[in-house]
C-alpha cells in the first residue's frame, strides 16, 4: 500500500527531530494533487505508523498543492486537473510539471526536549 510506505517514511523524518523535541504535537504535509495520495488513507496509515513514537497522537495537517504546468510549446503556465490535460492555450500535450507532484513534510511542532 502506497500510503503506508509514505507514512513510514514520514515517521523516519519525524524521528530525526527526536534530539530537539520531546514530543511532536503537530505536523504539516504538502501533498500535490498529482501525487496520487489518498488523504484519508494517509491519515489512517500515519496514525498507525506514529503510534509508539514521539509523534503519537499528533495533529496531522494536510495542505493540498494544486498542479501547475508550463507548456513546452507556448510557454504559458496552467493548472491541469490531471496528468493528461493538454495546454488550454495551444492544445499541446508537452508540458513540464512545476508543482503538484510534491509530497513533503513542511513543518513539525512539538514540545522541546
Ligand atoms: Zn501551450
Amino acid at each position: 500500500m502506497h500510503e503506508l510506505s509514505l507514512a513510514v517514511e514520514v515517521v523516519h523524518l519525524l524521528e530525526t527531530h527526536a534530539h530537539e523535541l520531546r514530543r511532536i504535537t503537530r505536523l504539516t504535509l504538502d501533498i500535490g494533487t498529482l501525487s496520487c495520495v489518498d488523504e484519508q488513507a494517509l491519515r489512517t496509515a500515519l496514525e498507525t505508523a506514529m503510534a509508539g513514537t514521539l509523534a503519537e497522537g499528533a495533529d496531522i495537517e494536510i495542505q493540498t498543492v494544486e498542479a501547475l504546468a508550463r507548456c513546452q510549446d507556448c510557454d504559458q503556465t496552467f493548472h491541469p486537473p490531471d496528468r493528461i490535460e493538454p495546454c488550454p492555450h495551444c492544445g499541446s500535450f508537452k508540458k513540464t510539471w512545476l508543482k503538484g507532484e510534491d509530497f513533503k513534510l513542511r513543518s513539525v511542532e512539538g514540545i522541546p526536549a
